[in-house]
């Protein structure tokens, strides 16, 4: 946005000269096309500066949130964190010492970043946040860093509670919002119990995983093709899941596609060896999703080498998760609607090439820093697809909108009133017409002008209608052609 909001900036400073210099011609509208112009520059340095303010509150309100959990206090838990971690989390106590100290320094981040509440009177210790914050890090302990940056509030009751939307008794809740709840006393059993395939802080916490993933919170397009994945896998194998037929995940887990995901994170980190031997494909997904495997204990978890890489034929098929819709959509309609720009160029382009080439410059590095973050370096398309999407779906949307709007939204109108010097058909069976104005140039009129400017001939005037639309990129409304009084005079 900032960026953006840069760009066409300077896109809008360069039109503004542009206008000025064209307008200084003494016509009436000038001190108009200035105000008018100044204040579109005034706006945008506003909104930028509207932007910038805002940016800086939430890095302020970041920093202090940051200190709201005193630094000392920290300390202190993370002090004792290997010890309560050591008791309470089989996960934690297979790893090497290596694996330990980066599973540390992952928790010490979301417990700065997370908020803590005790609820229905309970009061908080460091087991609980400790322990509530380390299912994260297990979580995401193989992806690059991850956090769930939307889920900032933790709060932990005693035991069950209510729910007042669901009308029902809760162990555990995970809410759009960013609020997670546990009961203390089933988070805690889920962690005493290991092969159980029971976690309720890993269940609550693979929903808002989830949840981000499916929102677009992250740019990591492998997590949304892992989760695409899993998502498939879980539709094939609910029926059979429903009727009990593997040990290892509970009906439960057939509800829907969340709680799919939710109850086999939690027997993937449980009892990675009977999930491999029910659903070896489900495993294998979540291996790649996760880059982690369960299963080897002794080499911290780690799965075996992956290219995060994606075939041309996934990238193709219709996926139902944000990045590929749009990226989709945007191409299809960029190609229905490309008769728009092409119609709007031609419109433009006879007056203002150069305007028209800035305006197309200014939305193609707009598009690419847009996007090219989020798509290929993402690893979502590679670059060739990126370059058909950028032309063919985001130029030509973009272009046929601002031409249009600039088009139909006048900011300054003006008319000019040349002697035309020569006109010809051109091979395309057109009208040039040569005109003397305030630049010697040529413009291409309709057919049916040429009765007239072979009767008024040599002595021809044409008067042009024009305005400068949104963009400061210049119009023709309308041509008359006339013989000139002058030119009659001067040679009767
Ligand atoms: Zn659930």
């Amino acid at each position: 946005m900032n960026y953006s909001c840069q760009v066409s900036m300077i896109f809008n400073f360069i039109q503004t000269q542009f206008v000025l210099l064209k307008t200084n011609s003494g016509d009436d509208g000038v001190g108009v096309a200035i105000a008018l112009t100044f204040m579109f520059v005034m706006l945008l340095i506003l909104v930028k500066a509207f932007i910038d303010f805002r940016r800086d509150l939430a890095a302020e309100k970041g920093n202090a949130k940051f200190q709201d959990v005193p630094l000392r206090r920290i300390e202190r838990i993370l002090a004792g964190a290997d010890e309560i971690l050591r008791f309470r989390s089989p996960y934690y106590n297979r790893l090497s010492d290596f694996g330990k100290k980066r599973f540390l320094k992952r928790l010490r981040i979301i417990i700065a970043e997370k908020e803590f509440y005790g609820k229905d009177g309970l009061e908080i210790t460091d087991d609980m946040i400790v322990l509530a914050s380390s299912a994260l890090v297990q979580l995401t302990f193989g992806l690059e860093s991850y956090f769930l940056p939307r889920f900032y509030r933790i709060y932990i009751h005693p035991s069950i509670f209510f729910n007042k939307l669901l009308e029902s008794n809760l162990r555990g809740s995970t809410s759009p919002s960013g609020v997670i709840r546990f009961s203390w006393r089933h988070l805690e059993h889920g962690f005493q119990d290991e092969d159980d395939g029971i976690n309720l802080a890993l269940h609550e916490l693979a929903h808002a995983l989830m949840i981000s993933v499916e929102s677009g919170d992250t740019d990591d397009g492998h997590l949304s093709d892992g989760l695409f994945m899993i998502t498939e896998l879980g539709r094939k194998y609910r029926n059979d899941i429903k009727a009990g037929r593997y040990e290892s995940i509970r009906p439960y887990a057939a509800s829907n596609d969340h709680e799919f995901f939710a109850c086999c994170i939690e027997v993937f980190f449980e009892n990675p060896e009977r999930l491999k031997r029910d659903l070896p494909e489900v495993y294998e997904a979540f291996v790649w999703m996760l880059e982690q495997d369960p299963h080897n204990r002794l080499g911290d978890y780690a799965a075996p080498i992956q290219k995060r890489e994606f075939s041309i034929k996934r990238k193709l098929r219709l996926k139902p998760d944000s990045h590929y819709n749009y990226v989709q959509t945007m191409l299809i309609a960029g190609f229905l609607l490309c008769w728009i720009p092409i119609i709007m160029i031609n419109i433009h382009v006879e007056t203002s090439p150069l305007p028209v080439a800035l305006f197309a410059a200014t939305l193609a590095v707009l598009g690419f820093i847009l996007f090219f973050r989020k798509l290929v370096l993402s690893g979502y398309t590679d670059f060739n697809i990126f370059l058909l999407f950028l032309v063919i779906g985001w130029m030509s949307l973009t272009m046929g909108a601002g031409l249009t709007l600039n088009y139909f939204v006048p900011v300054y109108r003006m008319s000019e009133l040349a002697p035309v010097s020569d006109y010809f058909i051109t091979p395309e069976k057109k009208l040039r017409v040569l005109i003397d104005g305030e630049e010697t140039r040529a413009i291409t009129v309709g057919l049916e002008y040429r009765a007239i400017l072979d009767r008024c001939k040599p002595h021809c005037e044409m008067t042009i209608y024009q305005h400068y639309g949104l963009f400061g990129i210049k119009v023709v409304d309308e041509i008359e052609v006339f013989e000139s009084n002058e030119g009659s005079d001067q040679y009767q």
